[in-house]
């Protein structure tokens, strides 16, 4: 018998990232190409078939060797009818990508959100491999999270579950307002963009830094100084890392996860994000959860997206 494989997409709004798994979610080939955010959907559909079939070939893999294709997208989805509600990069409503996808491939497709996939991704063959209950965070811009449950993800009823960036964080009506609408939601403070704001805070507010010498304008200008032992930059990030941690020990009662992984640009900060964050877990976590769950850096880098989109069509 010839190995199946299963085809992941991470659509993104200026490339298509394609990888060829195997049923043990390694990533056996990668292709990529342009999105063409601008054209009709059926046109950047097209182009996705194009780059899926181009993948297989690529890979030296027979078109019937494919057993399914999944999709990651960033936006808005109705998973049950598998329509793309709103997606702002690629200037998408109402795009109905799941059948369209079936159509042009003539597999089962299956589709979610990109951070529900990068959270399987990593569940399925990176940090939290061999686990069935596995909570991702991803700090970026935002704070994206992923919940897996029985090796599956969990969408709640709306499809909405997992939007961890909205925890309530600062509920005494001082944190800032956020994309959502909100007032203090922990990616207000644990986001890049974030903490480069609670950065740009201190310095107006006139308080002793070294980031004062120059533009703040990433996560890490602020981690370098928190490396260097800068006391304002040190607190910054110990705030960050304090939230994220007590959002840890909220999800840990509500979900009794096995592991948390946590990555996105602003996790490659390593122990100095890291030591607070399990600090806090430790501090607000009940006894019998304290010890034995991990708090880990996510293991798969930029591939978890199409390698939990493959993800997405293993049954079981
Ligand atoms: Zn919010």
């Amino acid at each position: 018998m010839s190995q199946s494989v299963y085809v992941g997409i991470d659509l993104g709004g200026t490339s298509v990232k394609i990888g060829v798994c195997n049923e043990s979610g390694q990533l056996l080939h990668k292709y990529e190409g342009p999105t063409r955010a601008k054209a009709p959907a059926d046109e950047v559909v097209r182009d996705i078939a194009n780059y899926v079939r181009a993948a297989v070939a690529e890979a030296s893999f027979t078109w019937d060797q494919v057993a399914g294709v999944g999709a990651g997208i960033a936006g808005m989805m109705d998973l049950k009818s598998g329509v793309v509600k709103l997606a702002a990069n690629l200037g998408w409503t109402n795009v109905p990508i799941r059948q369209m996808l079936q159509d042009e491939l003539g597999k089962p497709v299956g589709i979610d959100n990109d951070a529900n996939v990068a959270a399987l991704g990593e569940a399925w063959s990176g940090a939290g491999a061999g686990l069935a209950n596995v909570v991702c965070f991803t700090l970026g811009t935002g704070v994206g999270g992923g919940i897996i449950v029985d090796y599956k993800i969990y969408t709640g009823f709306h499809g909405m579950a997992g939007e961890i960036g909205h925890l309530p964080s600062i509920i005494d009506g001082t944190g800032r307002t956020c994309g959502c609408g909100l007032n203090g939601c922990l990616e207000t403070i644990a986001s890049a963009t974030g903490i480069i704001r609670s950065a740009i805070e201190a310095v107006e507010d006139g308080q002793a830094t070294s980031m004062s010498n120059g533009p703040i304008d990433s996560a890490k200008v602020v981690f370098d100084a928190a490396k260097s032992g800068d006391a304002v930059a040190m607190r910054i990030v110990r705030d960050a890392g304090h939230h994220l941690g007590r959002a840890m020990a909220t999800l840990t009662v509500v979900l009794d996860a096995e592991r948390f992984v946590v990555g996105g640009g602003v996790s490659a900060a390593g122990e100095i994000l890291f030591s607070p964050i399990r600090e806090a877990y430790a501090k607000y976590t009940v006894a019998a959860l304290r010890e034995s769950v991990q708090i880990v850096p996510a293991a798969l880098g930029n591939d978890a997206g199409v390698i939990g989109a493959a993800g997405l069509m293993i049954g079981g």
